[in-house]
């Protein structure tokens, strides 16, 4: 076969390998210096494992003073999302992991693009060209009868599954059969020509896991399809990696298996492959079992699930970092200050068989997270986040904004600060009866079922209830005036004689938190009846006690 021929006859136009080459010196890197990408393929749906591989990435440039870039893996266009690299960078301004290098919209910041696949065309077809020339790709014109033909043979004769050896037919065409079916029009693919030995094993280090023996790649891959000029993500992903200079590639332990392929296609272009980490996949408790974390059946599998409930950028990168390093929250708790960018990161210490993902140590994260915030910064991440996701809400805290902060600081600024949110949407469910916006929408105890005494309720905001008292004093005050009402203060007595009683002081407290609040749990009632004032107090006193009476 002339591959020179067949180079020119398949790719008559393409850049050869050393103009491509001219335009990507070798990068400038000081030893260890890690030079890390995020390669999402623009489906429109962030995975919480593809993010994990990311935020190591991240954690490897920054924390080795190298470069991490962004690189929109495009080339598969039947299922591209059209906004899926806006929610890509939303996802990564959320968190404030920013890439150094990547290309969005009219901006392109980095010396190694395009970095976006399908503007890479010309180089692809260079490379393509430059394996044909010397014989390591070519043609295949089999259809897809004939390739189901062969893996029935193949299945029969219970022999591995694949273009490879002796089936992979279209590697002895000669050159006057490949100009013959291109000049009828017969669609092809290009394959790899493959020289490694199934049987023949060979050692591969994997950062995760240590080293590996896999045996060689004798598979023909397909390098680039029929319809589409673009190469597959294999060979994509190979001159992408060695042009950009890669040095350390992170991504979900499912690409294990591809590993003999990509090693091979590297040494066929002449490049040193990167270094590799191969995360474990997230998995999660579901009833007994322990199963992966699924895109069709876990909403939390998605990052927008995230951001949706309002879960601070904080939380759930802490709640990352306890997951890729099993040392991460032994050395947050001796380090509480400290951020996960001085944390020493390791791969080694990364799980190999499944990393275990537990929404509730997230909530936990996150309520330790919330305790330790002002009052003031809750409201900036509230406010944040309600323009986004609660507009209604939004206007609502924006015009009682001072009220809002002060409901925020109830039991805020103590020793045991409340920890009753994980989520910026859990503040509405905590505070919504305090906005008379929604106290007022429906008839607001229509799910009280307790049915409660009035005696003494209206009485005492009429006679005893005063704004100006200290907590202190307000409760003493408020247990004297309910012991006229037959409530006692001990429980005891309650207790050898409930029948003397209406019940004890907790449950007069009761009676005031359901009418304010609609529920017999809340924050602080001294401070809550002190927020909505007289006024909105007796509003409330009125509707209540025609409801109950
Ligand atoms: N585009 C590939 C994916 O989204 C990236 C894999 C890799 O990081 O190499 O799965």
């Amino acid at each position: 076969m002339d591959y020179k021929k067949l180079a020119d006859l398949l790719f008559p136009n393409a850049l050869t390998r050393e103009e491509v080459e001219a335009r990507y010196p070798k990068r400038n890197l000081k030893e260890n210096e890690a030079v890390t990408r995020f390669a999402p393929s623009p489906t429109g749906f962030v995975h919480i494992g593809n993010f994990m591989s990311c935020l190591i990435d991240y954690v490897l440039a920054k924390t080795t003073n190298g470069i991490f870039y962004l690189r929109n893996e495009d080339t598969d266009k039947a299922r591209e999302i059209e906004t899926a690299m806006e929610k890509i960078m939303e996802v990564l301004k959320h968190y404030q992991i920013l890439p150094d290098e990547y290309q969005y919209k009219e901006e392109l910041h980095g010396n190694y693009g395009p970095y976006i696949q399908s503007e890479r065309e010309e180089i692809y077809h260079a490379f393509i060209k430059d394996l044909i020339l010397k014989g390591r790709a070519y043609p295949c014109f089999c259809t897809k009868e004939e390739l189901n033909e062969m893996r029935e043979v193949q299945e029969i004769n219970k022999e591995r599954i694949g273009y490879f050896g002796s089936y992979a037919k279209c590697r002895e065409l000669s050159y006057e059969e490949v100009e013959e079916k291109i000049k009828a029009g017969i669609p092809y693919v290009i394959r790899f020509k493959s020289m490694g030995n199934y049987n023949k094993r060979f050692i591969f280090h994997d950062l995760v896991r240590g080293d590996m023996e896999l045996p060689e790649n004798d598979q023909d891959a397909v390098i680039m399809k029929s319809d589409n000029p673009l190469p597959t993500y294999h060979f994509a992903h190979v001159v992408d990696d060695y042009l950009m200079g890669t040095t350390h590639v992170v991504r979900g332990e499912e690409w294990l298996s591809s590993v003999p392929l990509h090693i091979e296609l590297f040494a066929s272009i002449g490049a040193t492959p990167p270094k590799y980490i191969h995360n474990p996949l997230i998995i999660k408790k579901d009833g007994e079992n322990v199963r992966k974390i699924s895109k069709r059946k876990d909403p939390e599998a998605s990052m927008s699930y995230y951001e949706e409930l309002g879960y601070p950028a904080y939380s759930v990168i802490e709640a990352l970092m306890t997951l890729i390093n099993s040392n991460y929250e032994e050395w947050h708790t001796e380090n509480p200050e400290k951020s996960f960018l001085e944390f020493p990161f390791s791969p080694s210490k990364m799980a190999t068989s499944g990393a275990f993902f537990d929404l509730e140590k997230l909530n936990n994260i996150s309520k330790e997270y919330f305790a330790k915030l002002s009052a003031e910064e809750i409201y900036e991440g509230l406010f944040t986040y309600t323009e986004k996701y609660d507009p209604e809400f939004h206007e609502i805290i924006k015009k009682y904004k001072e009220y809002t902060i002060s409901l925020l600081n109830i039991e805020r600024n103590t020793e045991k600060p409340r920890k009753d949110i994980a989520v910026y949407s859990d503040i509405k469910k905590l505070f919504w009866y305090m906005y008379d916006e929604y106290f007022y929408q429906d008839n607001p105890y229509k799910d009280v079922e307790e049915k409660y005494p009035m005696d003494g309720i209206k009485e005492y905001f009429e006679e005893c209830y005063n704004l100006e008292d200290t907590e202190e004093d307000w409760f003493n005050h408020l247990k004297e005036f309910a012991s006229k009402y037959k409530y006692t203060a001990s429980r005891k007595e309650y207790k050898e004689n409930p029948e003397a009683y209406l019940g004890t002081i907790a449950k007069f407290c009761e009676i005031i938190r359901v009418m304010i609040t609609t529920s017999n749990m809340s924050p602080n009632l001294y401070d809550l009846l002190k927020l909505l004032g007289k006024e909105r107090i007796k509003k409330r006193l009125e509707i209540f006690i025609k409801i109950f009476q």
